[in-house]
């Protein structure tokens, strides 16, 4: 059975002060033993003071990217080593603003995951198609194409350890969540396509978290979906109360 993964992505967002506060209030929230796996993805200045706040704690630390390099002249860049270095254990790559701001490719994705799994960070791969992609009836073909790119080269006995998270493109920030029904017919062809690409067995275990407007009040109906086994979530993630009622869904 797979454990569900609660990711929250601050993206751009936060300052020292309110990010050790959030972090705090989640710590706090969260206790001891969580029935769920809990990471925070605070932006990478912020690493080290959100490590301390978790630290001792079942949350886990979580970067928004690395670059697929060992140390040299990257000006700007931080690698995998440097983000195990201070307490990450997950890595958000190929997000969707990534993938559409920075015009990052499925084959630079798929060097940062073999960068991450090298450095032993848990990746959480992201796929999802923008409304264009929906309403044209391409949404399985884009997030195959992406998956195919973002995952290549990846073996069937490290491909368990993958998170994958599906964000479709026109759900993120919008208040537009995809249905539970939505959601999980594209989960379910993802994990159709998994089981293809490292067998039925492995796909079994791989988790396969919804992103895109996820709050308190819709994260109980998508979590119960056969193949929803978590959430990426950025703006509910802001806030102590929001993200707590995600993590624990009344
Ligand atoms: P929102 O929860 O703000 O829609 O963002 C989703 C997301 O992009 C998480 O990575």
């Amino acid at each position: 059975t797979r454990r569900i993964l609660i990711a929250g992505n601050w993206k751009m967002n936060t300052r020292r002060a309110g990010a050790v506060e959030l972090a705090k209030g989640i710590v706090a929230g969260v206790g001891d033993e969580p029935s769920v796996d809990v990471a925070l993805c605070p932006p990478s200045v912020y690493l080290t003071v959100v490590a301390d706040a978790v630290a001792g704690t079942p949350i886990g630390l979580g970067a928004q990217n690395l670059y697929a390099a060992d140390d040299g002249a990257f000006t700007g860049e931080v690698n995998a080593s440097m983000l195990t270095d201070v307490g990450c254990r997950y890595v958000i790559l190929g997000h969707s603003e990534r993938r559409a701001i920075m015009g990052e490719t499925d084959q630079q994705i798929s060097e940062k995951l073999h960068a991450a799994l090298a450095g032993n960070l848990i990746p959480i791969v992201c796929v999802g198609e923008t409304l264009e992609d929906r309403e044209s009836g391409s949404t399985e073909k884009v997030v195959e194409t992406q998956l195919r790119g973002s995952l290549d080269g990846l073996d069937d006995a490290r491909a368990a350890g993958v998170v994958i998270a599906y964000e479709p493109v026109w759900a993120i920030g919008t208040g537009k969540t995809a249905s539970p029904a939505q959601a999980e017919e594209v989960h379910a062809f993802i994990r159709k396509l998994l089981g293809e690409l490292f067998g039925d067995d492995v796909a079994g275990q791989m988790r396969i978290q919804y992103g895109g407007s996820v709050k308190p009040g819709n994260a109980k109906e998508l979590l119960g979906q056969p193949n929803i086994d978590g959430a990426l979530v950025g703006g509910a993630s802001l806030k102590v109360e929001d993200f707590m009622g995600i993590i624990n869904p009344a």
